[in-house]
């Protein structure tokens, strides 16, 4: 496990944000080792009974992120924080809050919404109508509780 710490180089101050962005080439070669190493593990311990064991593509530059951690000082705003960056982008850890040293990739666009169906009545569970003041609600009723008989 490895142990998260500020980006600027000799800040010891608690994390308190992260973000991500794309890995370097060699950051890319060792998460694909590592997923190579883990599949193989897998295939290794799989029975022979049962079909074998079906993985995804390999990660790419494209679909593989690094974190990136910052104190309470060295932190990005929040709207930059929200994108990925550049895998060369190192903040400038001097300005508050810190600066971003790329253009980020934009934010995904929200999903369309989805078609409201209209339900035919009798589908539609009502609203529980409010007890109008001064109603009796049984559970206090005078009669004391229901009793099976
Ligand atoms: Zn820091
Ligand atoms: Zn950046």
């Amino acid at each position: 496990m490895t142990t998260s710490s500020c980006f600027s180089v000799g800040c010891h101050a608690p994390v308190v944000a992260q973000w991500r962005r794309r890995p370097t080439p060699d950051e890319l070669s060792a998460a694909i080792a590592e997923e190579q190493q883990m599949r193989q593990r897998i295939t290794d311990l799989a029975s022979a009974d049962q079909p074998a064991p079906v993985f995804g593509p390999l990660p790419t530059a494209e679909t593989c992120t690094v974190a990136v951690f910052g104190c309470a000082t060295h932190v990005l705003s929040l709207d930059l924080a929200a994108r990925v960056h550049a895998a060369t982008c190192v903040p400038d850890p001097l300005k508050v809050p810190a600066a971003c040293g790329c253009t980020p990739e934009p934010l995904p666009s929200p999903p369309a919404p989805q078609p409201v169906t209209q339900l035919p009545s009798g589908w539609v569970v009502p609203t529980q109508p409010a007890a109008p003041a001064g109603t009796v609600q049984p559970s206090t009723s005078a009669a004391g509780p229901a009793v099976l008989s």
